[in-house]
């Protein structure tokens, strides 16, 4: 039977509980047999963070331990490039079975900003999009996407069908929480108890990530 594999990449620096609310509702709602958080080695649209992709991963893999079907994924560290999308999609789909069904997870910002992405158009011939959409979510597309949509977008969870090349934009609620508000938080000596797993905050405390500069 046609496996569901979804893939949630980021710089999880660190990872903390709206990637791990997010992920698990996103599974439960497909019904996701395995969703692989992929920290990205060497992030193409943005600074290389400070803190390295080894320390990154071992947050990820601390969180997800017991987790299924959350697991973490070492594969952009294996490579010396950028971290592209298209490149994880494609050795991911050597693994695959042919007919198992790959999900790219994207936040509606991200998505607003696809067409920036190397190969963009080539990421629907190997996995579907789901979009994360916010109640919120404000900001006109350009054409390109809307177009992409009125090709490409299916209305409901049930009407995915195939490997890839769906697009279905999921509602949710995200938490008021990111990753730099948590560099801030430590940064200036405060707790971030309840915001990221414990297991994750010893780690952090450990190794002496995101010290207090004051
Ligand atoms: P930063 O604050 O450093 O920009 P971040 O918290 O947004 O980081 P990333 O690692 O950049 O985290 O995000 C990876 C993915 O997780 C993105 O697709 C993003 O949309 C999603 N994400 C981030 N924060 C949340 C949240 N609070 N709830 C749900 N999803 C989130």
């Amino acid at each position: 039977m046609a496996r569901k594999v979804g893939i949630l990449g980021g710089t999880f620096d660190p990872i903390h509980i709206g990637h791990l609310r997010g992920a698990i509702e996103v599974a439960e709602q497909l019904g996701l047999d395995e969703l692989r958080l992929i920290p990205s080695a060497r992030p193409p649209h943005r600074d290389t963070p400070a803190v390295s992709a080894q320390d990154r991963l071992a947050m990820v893999e601390l969180a997800v331990a017991g987790l299924p079907p959350l697991l973490a994924d070492d594969r952009e560290l294996q490579r010396a490039q950028a971290s592209y999308s298209i490149d994880t999609l494609e050795s991911l789909r050597v693994e695959l079975a042919v007919d198992d069904q790959l999900f790219l997870l994207l936040g509606w910002d991200a998505f607003c900003g696809l067409p920036s992405w190397h190969r963009w158009q080539q990421l629907l011939n190997h996995c579907h999009l789901l979009v994360l959409q916010r109640p919120d979510a404000g900001g006109t597309l350009p054409p390109v996407l809307l177009e992409l949509l009125a090709a490409r977008r299916v209305p409901d969870a049930q009407a995915l069908s195939g490997p890839s090349g769906q697009i279905l934009l999921v509602a949710q609620a995200p938490l008021a929480v990111s990753a730099s508000h948590i560099r801030q938080l430590l940064g200036s000596g405060k707790s971030a108890r309840f915001l990221v797993p414990d297991a994750v905050l010893a780690y952090i405390h450990a190794h002496g990530l995101y010290p207090a500069s004051n």
